[in-house]
């Protein structure tokens, strides 16, 4: 079976920047399990995956625009303590999660006050081409359950 929109797809990355220095890499677990055609990764990872089947190897390049993003100055805020989700003091350079109105998100930390946090809100990856090794270990169609869900319930894939 090919990779569609309502296939999972199960594969194993290693995601290094356009200078080889390696990133992340999904290799010490069961691999990224994800619902095809439902923005659960990056754009240009979505487009790189399309037709490909169990076995296939590949390389990607993803430029900033398919990836997360440019990095944008503008995206600095001032947040109350109280937002941080994550626990233990909060430490310049550290990212840490933050909560408001519902709506959690990632953010970098810039500085540290008494009751506040100046936070950078662009994502780690912001304005950097990815280099994406694939391997694809699984490809099937979605259940009911996880097309309801709008995510992959595989080894990998969300834990409830
Ligand atoms: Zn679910």
């Amino acid at each position: 079976m090919k990779v569609g929109r309502d296939s999972m797809v199960r594969f194993h990355y290693d995601l290094s920047d356009e200078n080889g220095q390696a990133l992340e890499s999904s290799r010490e677990g069961d691999g990224l399990a994800i619902l095809y055609g439902h923005r659960n990764i990056i754009r240009g990872l979505d487009d790189a995956l399309f037709g490909h089947e169990s076995g296939d190897r590949f390389q990607v390049t993803v430029p900033p625009e398919l990836g997360y993003g440019m990095h944008q100055p503008g995206l600095k805020e001032r947040v109350s303590k109280k937002h941080l989700v994550s626990k233990g003091k909060p430490q310049a350079g550290e990212t840490v999660v933050i909560k408001i109105k519902g709506n959690a998100r990632q953010a970098r930390v810039l500085k540290v006050g008494g009751s506040v946090v100046d936070v950078d809100l662009n994502h780690a990856m912001a304005g950097q081409t990815l280099v994406f090794d694939i391997e694809i270990l699984e490809v099937r169609p979605a259940t009911t359950e996880e097309l309801a869900h709008g995510h992959a319930h595989s080894p990998g894939g969300h834990a409830h």
